[in-house]
């Protein structure tokens, strides 16, 4: 199994517009993030996790040819804006792309894209199967994903485990019954958005807790601010199995 990290910014992006902070200004590559997303690539299989904004540069970069499923985590903008951009796909592999995704981000879809859901299709645009999940495991042909229910704020939130591999993004809180699933697992992902406290996301401090709690092989911290602190500056401040990933990375697992 193989992941790659398509993208690892919070919600604006790192450089955020119009700022001249540090990592904002940094030269680093590793401080250069786009929305958060992973491509998953497991027994042929080829499934992405969320298509932010910045969906079609990624696909681009990392030279996708090929995707089986889109699996979206929640309907908020930084992980669908982009989902448009499936249409190549249809156009390259000639048929529907299944989506799937809970009820409430379905429903959030078909207002935001509407045309792709309308009686009367447009010629080009995207087709869709889309694949009603809830919080119980589902196939996508023999691969079983587990969902893991997070709160982001108040909204509820699916990070998922792929045999022993887990993916975790925009979660404040797990609850015991939750984290249950988690646990056993090589390579945890999990978001950390930032130093300071905030609502909706685990703090460095939240997430670093976790992470020892979870006790992986591995843990990857994603979804970072530029508030956050550069890469290098951060990197130093964490465990040994701790590590802040950055937009490119790949894992073997
Ligand atoms: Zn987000
Ligand atoms: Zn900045
Ligand atoms: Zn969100």
């Amino acid at each position: 199994m193989k992941v790659t990290f398509l993208g690892t910014g919070t919600s604006q992006g790192v450089p955020v517009i119009g700022c001249s902070c540090e990592v904002c200004r940094s030269l680093d590559f590793r401080d250069k993030r786009l929305r958060t997303s992973i491509h998953l690539e497991v027994d042929e299989l080829s499934i992405i996790f969320d298509s932010g904004p910045d969906f079609r540069q990624q696909i681009l970069r990392e030279n996708i040819t090929q995707l089986d499923a889109l699996v979206f985590t929640h309907e908020h903008k930084d992980h669908t804006a982009g989902m448009d951009d499936i249409r190549s796909f249809n156009f390259l592999q000639k048929k529907d792309m299944p989506v799937y995704a809970r009820k409430n981000v379905v429903e959030q879809l078909k207002r935001e894209f509407a045309y792709i859901f309308s009686e009367t299709k447009y010629p080009g645009i995207p087709s869709v199967d889309i694949q009603e999940i809830d919080n119980s495991p589902f196939f996508i042909e023999k691969i079983k994903l587990t969902p893991i229910e997070v709160v982001h704020f108040k909204l509820p939130v699916f990070g998922f485990r792929i045999k022993d591999f887990t993916y975790i993004t925009d979660a404040k809180t797990i609850s015991d019954k939750e984290k249950e699933k988690i646990k056993g697992s090589k390579i945890l992902v999990i978001n950390a958005l930032q130093i300071d406290p905030h609502p909706s996301h685990m703090t460095l401090d939240e997430a670093i807790t976790l992470a020892k709690e979870i006790n992986a092989e591995k843990t990857y911290f994603t979804h970072l601010s530029h508030k956050m602190g550069t890469h290098k500056k951060v990197s130093a401040l964490l465990p040994e199995n701790i590590e802040i990933a950055y937009d490119g990375l790949k894992i073997e697992i």
